[in-house]
């Protein structure tokens, strides 16, 4: 949760900023963090360190309970020393750079979504987060928020994040407060616990009930992203009886 007295709006879209190794603040940002992780974050950062999916959110996460949706969500675990420093965090900077989470890369922005369901509207609003100790702001580099996504590699990140907000976004909170404990382990699994799910895809009965060939067979068995694509897809499915997934003829829900 981003403190409200730190947002400033965007002048004309657009914002100087320069982080560098240089600069007395580096890595100050990486500490003490109140980070929540997304699916994809998740998916990125296991296989980055080489661990699976359970181990990495034994190891790396915390879990609690949203209170405005009673949905699981997870955080990235800070460590325990004295700054409670990010657990990636090194004298250099950030050891998983290429995989850092959506929140480390979208910084110094901030992104207000607004994503309504069922494709009448998606809007997404942006502004900076002025954090005192972040020298950033004093380089003289200017961005356009575009620049930025694209610098940052979020275009990838926005996109698998859009496919979770369209299994939570939209639906009143009663909906989902409504969910039994079995489908929030589903929504846990599907979500977060991406090996469990392959092995829920090709394990038990699954294929003998959806016909998944659209998302092609071979590419989710091989590929983390069409897993979570189909797992996304799956959710809606089985939790809100959406028309998300083809059921094989004669199959029953
Ligand atoms: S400039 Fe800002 S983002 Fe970069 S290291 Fe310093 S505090 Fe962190
Ligand atoms: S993941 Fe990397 S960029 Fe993000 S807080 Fe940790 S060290 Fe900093």
């Amino acid at each position: 949760m981003i403190d409200p007295s730190l947002i400033q709006p965007l002048e004309q879209g657009r914002f100087r900023f320069a982080c560098r190794k240089a600069l007395p603040c580096f890595t100050m940002c990486c500490a003490n963090l109140d980070l929540a992780l997304s699916p994809y974050d998740v998916l990125r950062l296991k296989n980055r360190i080489g661990l699976s999916s359970d181990a990495f959110l034994e190891k790396y996460t915390t879990v609690a309970v949203n209170q405005a949706y009673g949905l699981p969500l997870v955080r990235l675990k800070m460590t325990e020393d004295e700054k409670k420093r990010c657990p990636f965090v090194t004298p250099d900077g950030c050891e998983v750079y290429e995989d850092r989470p959506g929140a480390c890369r979208i910084y110094p922005l901030g992104l207000a979504a607004s994503k309504i369901r069922q494709g009448y509207k998606a809007g997404e609003y942006y502004f900076a987060v002025r954090e005192p100790h972040c020298l950033g702001f004093k380089q003289d580099v200017e961005w356009t928020v575009q620049e930025w996504i694209k610098n940052q590699g979020l275009g990838e990140y926005n996109a698998m994040n859009d496919l979770f907000m369209d299994i939570i976004a939209g639906r009143s909170a009663n909906t989902i407060k409504a969910l039994d404990d079995q489908k929030l382990r589903m929504f846990y699994m599907a979500c977060y616990s991406l090996d469990e799910f392959r092995r829920f895809i090709f394990e038990t009965t699954f294929l003998d009930k959806f016909d998944i060939r659209p998302h092609g067979l071979s590419a989710i068995r091989a590929n983390d992203t069409e897993l979570m694509k189909l797992a996304c897809g799956w959710l809606r499915f089985a939790l809100f009886g959406e028309k998300t997934l083809h059921l094989h003829s004669g199959s029953l829900r």
